[in-house]
């Protein structure tokens, strides 16, 4: 195919993003003429201005109208948002240009996590009870009215940033002042409204998972279940080992992906990628949060398809409308660890990279915070030390293997 007949597609890449390198590569690996947007000019932007834009993320519209504009000499045949912080400007892209795209306000209701949990309320989704605060609100007057344990998150941050579980009313307040501290930061105040409020949920207990899928034409695939095996009990929520497929029985899986299509269904999601956390215990599962892209950090590294088909090129296969030869993951039990960070401070050395490496069943470890760099914990922070990638036979052999590499690794922080 000649290269000016080829599809083209538009990838719209967050600089915050890690998940530039695995969308770029897939989409190498097919022909297509590649657009990447950004939110911030890319150095190369003047030497291929047809292929490097910058567009407005935060302003859907703007972008979309940019678009279009762009479209009427260049038509594109797909967008991809990468990543949370482009979704709702891709579906705005996609509904402007006629693409096949989630709609607006469906994925707009995913990224605040009142209007998620009210669209899945209406639905009747199990999920646990919920209120919504002020930050103005008086901490001890909302702490003396809610139930415990419970567990306090702002409505517009990800990656477990600012979510904290309270037992006590003097831990509620405690955990409130913190989050109206990481409120009120710059970053956070940019994005709007949301940022002013708490959203308070009872703590549910059990074991967490989290579902990869995909939508096609409002229909769920399920591409994989993690079980998260570190319990995930608080104060902090901070994600560590996943492994696939899922050791839990296949009525509890079949239940799992039921809960999260019904979710996708309620939030009127109907094209692309899901992530999906939900917890389960006697009840059933309990949809603890849906977002309208894939899984994130490098994580989709452990995921591949048919005979080695990467998750990113199943995304823009979907959203070309191209064939896919198998959405079944290749079998070999995969797991991930996203390195636990033990403290704050300045990463001055890391040591044990090379025996991690050489632990049996250890595919690859990947240092994403490079020396001399603040780290912040978690509830503050939401950025990620590094990844540790397992295969093996079995799920148990694959989170064996994360343990041992992880203990030979090791971190000086200053
Ligand atoms: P984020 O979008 O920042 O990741 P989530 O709402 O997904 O925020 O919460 C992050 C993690 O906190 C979840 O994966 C889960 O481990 C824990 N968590 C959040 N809400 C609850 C809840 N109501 N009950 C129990 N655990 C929760």
């Amino acid at each position: 195919m000649s290269r000016t007949a080829a599809a083209r597609l538009l990838l719209l890449v967050p600089t915050t993003t890690y998940r530039t390198e695995d969308f770029v590569d897939a989409a190498r690996r097919l022909d297509v003429d590649l657009v990447v947007a950004a939110e911030k000019p890319n150095t190369m932007a003047a030497a291929l201005p047809d292929h490097l834009l910058t567009l407005p993320f935060d302003d859907p519209a703007a972008a979309a109208s940019l678009m279009r504009e762009y479209a009427r000499a260049r038509p594109i045949d797909a967008v991809v948002p990468v990543d949370d912080a482009t979704t709702v400007v891709g579906a705005a892209i996609g509904q402007a240009l006629g693409l096949r795209a989630n709609k607006p306000a469906a994925v707009s209701a995913t990224r605040d996590k009142q209007s998620m949990r009210e669209a899945l309320a209406r639905a009747g989704v199990r999920q646990p009870a919920f209120a919504v605060f002020s930050i103005t609100d008086d901490p001890k007057v909302v702490a003396a009215g809610v139930s415990y344990p419970c567990v306090l998150k702002p409505l517009v941050l990800s990656a477990s940033r600012g979510v904290i579980r309270a037992d006590t009313a003097a831990t509620f307040a405690d955990a409130w002042q913190r989050i109206a501290a990481i409120l009120a930061e710059a970053d956070v105040q940019a994005l709007g409204q949301g940022a002013r409020k708490i959203l308070v949920e009872d703590f549910v207990p059990g074991v967490e998972v989290a579902l990869e899928g995909m939508l096609t034409d409002g229909r769920l695939t399920t591409l994989a279940i993690f079980d998260k095996p570190d319990p995930l009990d608080g104060p902090f929520f901070e994600e560590t080992i996943y492994v696939t497929p899922s050791r839990l029985p296949q009525e509890t899986q079949q239940a799992i992906a039921d809960c999260a299509a019904q979710a996708a269904g309620a939030l009127g999601l109907s094209d692309g990628p899901i992530h999906v956390e939900l917890r389960i215990n006697d009840a059933g599962p309990w949809l603890i949060e849906l977002a309208a892209r894939s899984i994130g950090g490098l994580c989709s590294r452990t995921l591949s398809f048919g005979t080695g088909m990467s998750l990113e090129e199943i995304i823009l296969r979907h959203a070309l409308g191209w064939p896919i030869a198998s959405l079944e993951r290749e079998h070999p039990a995969a797991g991930v660890m996203m390195i636990p960070i033990p403290r704050g401070g300045v990463l001055e050395r890391v040591n044990g990279i090379e025996s991690a490496r050489a632990v049996p069943g250890i595919e690859e470890v990947t240092i994403s915070m490079h020396l001399g760099q603040r780290i912040v914990p978690l509830p503050e922070g939401g950025a990620y030390l590094g990844f540790i990638f397992s295969r093996a036979a079995t799920p148990a052999e694959a989170e064996i293997s994360l343990r041992r590499a992880h203990a030979v690794l090791d971190f000086t922080i200053r």
